[in-house]
């Protein structure tokens, strides 16, 4: 194993980033940080009918959202770059590594058809078998195999599994883990088309760029005993390895859209802070040694270890994440959250793009009254509402209009008329100073926070009374007191 830590998050750009493997390239960051390793970003693009540039800039752009940056990849070079594979294709890495294994007679020439091996596997199936290569060409003879090639017919290039033998390995998460040679056949290194598959360059790759660690899904337990084989084969020093669990649903079915799971970028899109989704998918398998929840990313990378990530499978629950969004919404600082939910407030016309400069303040008032309010970003859209246009409902005019309640706007408006509430403190006081006056008429609390929050907002429910009052200033409440002590 190489002297350094460094290991590797390697996408397929064949889709957006999701919840299961964007927590691949988390606990990888954080593996890095904690050893004080090099974190790199490789772009497995030798799936040329599925892999699209569009996705690897989406991966990239929501990588860099999470703050999980990379100190090698594909945008920033590196010293063992390329850094995707399909210019380490170009550059023949692949082809000689599987010449080399055909050499060494770790492999061998296949011939089989597509057709062939689709009937090979009906078969297997039909009979109640793991459909498993045959290894029909792995017993070819020479004579045999020059005569295909001479026929024109392309190969493909198998890895040749050692027969009665174990693939062992410690895995650091899991503990050992045994693969005897009837977990999986021969399988394919090189396509017919000379593109390397998976397990191929992800050794050629690892082995070059001096991985120490190589952390992904249990979904790759098989190919890891598959890897082992060929780094053996190539004559390789081998990495470490650790599985984490899988990301389950609700159902305790794979996570997947149907379970409730979003791409990250709808995540971001629908009003999830970057650190939320960070901690969320922190303690997706994970627990911090002090047994908090709420967690930044600093606290994180101090914290984080395989020793504490469990082997069970963790279950996604959109409650938590919610939670936690709402958590760290009110950690932020008041301007920093503005500008995040200013986006929000354009979107549902609260405010005009080119008019935020000169209302920026109110925007920041609005935004503090919610703060405690909002479980994503999106709320604000709701919790705004009551700071623009009102229309009161008919049955809350007739409230207002009764004697008491219209004595309650008198009285606080009167009182209000002294100052313009520029602080929290001065709302606050102001509602002190009416309310004492009030109850010394004889009016309960009750009544009159409910008029009051009725008559300015037409809104029972809302964020406290002096937010109100610190985001409307004197101006905006006698505006909206008027209407009540007209006849
Ligand atoms: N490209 C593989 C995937 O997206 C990476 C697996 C690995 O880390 O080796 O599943």
């Amino acid at each position: 194993m190489p002297d350094n830590v460094r290991v590797r998050f390697a996408p397929s750009p064949t889709g957006n980033l999701h919840l299961g493997t964007a927590r691949t390239a988390l606990f990888n960051w954080l593996f890095a940080r904690g050893q004080g390793g090099v974190f790199v970003l490789r772009v497995e693009d030798t799936d040329g009918d599925r892999s699209t540039a569009a996705f690897e800039r989406s991966i990239i752009e929501d990588m860099a959202w999470l703050g999980l940056a990379w100190d090698e990849g594909p945008d920033i070079g590196g010293p063992f770059g390329p850094y995707r594979q399909i210019e380490r294709a170009e550059a023949g890495l692949y082809e000689k590594a599987a010449q080399s294994l055909l050499k060494s007679e770790h492999a061998y020439e296949c011939f089989c058809s597509a057709e062939d091996l689709k009937a090979e596997r009906k078969s297997a199936l039909a009979h109640g078998k793991t459909p498993r290569y045959s290894g029909r060409c792995r017993k070819l003879t020479p004579e045999g195999r020059r005569k295909l090639l001479d026929e024109g017919q392309e190969p493909a290039i198998r890895f040749a599994v050692p027969q009665k033998q174990t693939v062992s390995f410690d895995d650091m998460i899991r503990g050992r883990m045994d693969f005897t040679d009837q977990a999986f056949g021969d399988f394919i290194i090189l396509r017919k088309d000379r593109t390397p598959t998976y397990n191929l360059a992800v050794v050629v790759d690892d082995s070059a760029m001096k991985i120490s660690h190589v952390l992904r899904g249990e979904d790759h337990l098989a190919n890891t005993a598959r890897q082992l084989l060929i780094f053996n084969a190539l004559g390789l020093e081998t990495p470490k390895f650790g599985h984490f669990s899988m990301i389950l649903g609700p159902d305790q079915a794979k996570l997947s859209k149907r379970s409730g799971a979003m791409a990250i970028a709808e995540y971001r899109h629908s009003g999830y802070l970057a650190e939320s989704i960070i901690n969320y998918l922190s303690l997706l398998s994970w627990s911090s040694p002090s047994g908090e929840e709420v967690l930044d990313m600093a606290t994180l990378a101090a914290d984080f270890s395989l020793k504490r990530v469990s082997r069970s499978p963790a279950i996604f629950d959109i409650s938590k994440l919610k939670w936690l969004n709402s958590q760290h919404i009110r950690r932020l600082e008041s301007v920093k959250l503005t500008n995040l939910v200013v986006p929000y407030l354009v979107e549902s016309k609260f405010v005009d793009v080119k008019e935020i400069p000169q209302n920026f303040d109110r925007l920041t008032r609005i935004t503090e009254s919610a703060q405690t309010n909002m479980e994503v970003l999106s709320d604000i859209q709701g919790c705004a509402k009551i700071f623009g246009e009102v229309t009161y409902a008919q049955d809350v005019v007739e409230r207002l209009r009764e004697k008491g309640s219209r004595r309650i706007i008198e009285i606080f408006s009167e009182v209000a008329a002294q100052g313009d509430f520029d602080t929290k403190d001065e709302a606050k006081d102001l509602i002190k100073t009416a309310g004492s006056r009030l109850k010394e008429e004889g009016f309960k609390g009750k009544d009159i926070f409910q008029t009051l929050r009725l008559s300015l907002t037409g809104e029972l429910s809302g964020p406290e009374l002096f937010y109100i009052i610190w985001v409307f200033g004197q101006k905006e409440i006698q505006d909206r007191l008027k209407s009540f002590l007209e006849d």
